[in-house]
């Protein structure tokens, strides 16, 4: 039950608008079925005059109108706050074009059973909505009915509410429970999206990330003010490998992901490139602040204490100017390249050579 409660509050919003797009097609059938419905109450009207109820013609039917309009704008809904006023809204138009229809009848015993109806209409269209608002907004069938009850005068009006309250708790209850599965439902998914771009290893991004950084045509969708890009490589790593095994060389490679992680920003994005290659895409960054993080990079790898033996790392820098990313990539391999045939555990600038 304290699943929801494990969604941090930071998360809350993203988990609301994410239930909000899962259920949003249920909650609007609900809606418009709850106006459809209500129309249908046009035939117990006539019922009740033992003829046609020219009367209530109007006031029945009235809701068709802001229906037709929700199906019209309906996908220009998009944030569930929107979608959340919009929906519950349809309920209270049957339940208003229902008090308004009740005005002209001679027999109002039916109102109960109408009004209890209505409960389930509201409960429907609450699927997409949070449950603090849904406890609101059903809430309002009160105050419809106590308003109205002030010039209909009810013959039932105790028994109305005495029954609506179960049947909105009961509702509540549900709602409760499908927020507490769908809780379930989004930390599986946010786990699943999460691992999809981290590298099991160094718990750095792996290159499923770019999709969140590169567009359609290669390039960086957030270069707006510079981005800069680096390629690390630890330098004769194969010999850590070979003189102290494998789970040393992992060990370096965590060592060295987390140095960079320290070295960047939290907007920046370093991501395992290759086996001991990383690419970090400094965002809103100078070359100047490029090369300065490298160098910082570069200094504290050389005279860390890695855990296994003495390594350092050979870093490639490069603007990037709003071309094909991979073009950037070429050019950081470049610099990286020749850094490595110039010594090694140095910094290169692509546009030096
Ligand atoms: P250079 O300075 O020219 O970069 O030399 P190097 O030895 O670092 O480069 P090379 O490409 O010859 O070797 C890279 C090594 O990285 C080979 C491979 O065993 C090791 N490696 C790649 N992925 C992993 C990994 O996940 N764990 C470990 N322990 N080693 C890895
Ligand atoms: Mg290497
Ligand atoms: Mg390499």
């Amino acid at each position: 039950m304290n699943r929801i409660f494990k969604i941090d509050k930071s998360q809350l919003e993203d988990f609301y608008q994410s239930k909000f797009n899962y259920y949003r097609y249920v909650s609007f059938y609900s809606a418009v079925l709850s106006v459809l419905m209500e129309t249908l109450y046009f035939v117990t009207d006539c019922q009740i005059f033992g003829r046609f109820a020219t009367e209530t013609l109007i006031p029945r039917f009235s809701v068709l109108i802001p229906m037709l309009l929700l199906i019209i704008f309906n996908k220009r809904i998009h944030s569930y706050k929107l979608g959340t006023f919009l929906y519950y809204l349809f309920p209270h138009f049957a339940m208003w074009a229902t008090i308004w229809a009740i005005w002209y009848l001679p027999n109002r015993d039916f109102a109960r059973e109408g009004f209890i109806i209505m409960h389930f209409a509201f409960l429907a269209v609450g699927f997409a909505m949070p449950l603090k608002h849904h406890i609101i907004a059903h809430g309002f069938i009160f105050l419809n009915i106590i308003i109205s009850n002030l010039w209909i005068h009810y013959e039932t009006f105790d028994m109305m509410l005495s029954l609506a309250a179960p049947l909105y708790i009961g509702c509540i209850l549900m709602l409760a429970i499908n927020q507490v599965s769908y809780a379930d439902h989004y930390l599986v998914l946010k786990q699943k999206e999460k691992d999809s771009v981290t590298d099991q290893l160094t718990g750095v991004f792996n290159r499923n990330i770019l999709s969140e950084i590169i567009d359609d045509e290669n390039t960086v969708t957030s270069h707006v003010s510079g981005v800069v890009v680096l390629m690390i490589d630890l330098d004769k790593f194969k010999n850590v490998n070979d003189t102290f095994g494998h789970e040393a060389g992992d060990k370096m490679l965590r060592f060295l992901s987390d140095q960079i992680k320290k070295s960047v920003r939290s907007s920046d994005y370093v991501i395992r490139w290759g086996g001991e290659e990383f690419v970090v895409f400094l965002m809103d960054a100078s070359v100047e602040f490029g090369l300065t993080k490298a160098e910082e990079i570069r200094k504290t790898v050389e005279s860390s204490d890695t855990g296994v033996c003495p390594i350092t790392v050979s870093i490639g820098v490069s603007e990037y100017c709003g071309e094909d990313y991979h073009d950037t990539i070429k050019k950081v391999d470049r610099a990286l390249y020749y850094a490595k045939g110039h010594g090694r555990n140095r910094v290169v600038l692509e546009s030096d050579i």
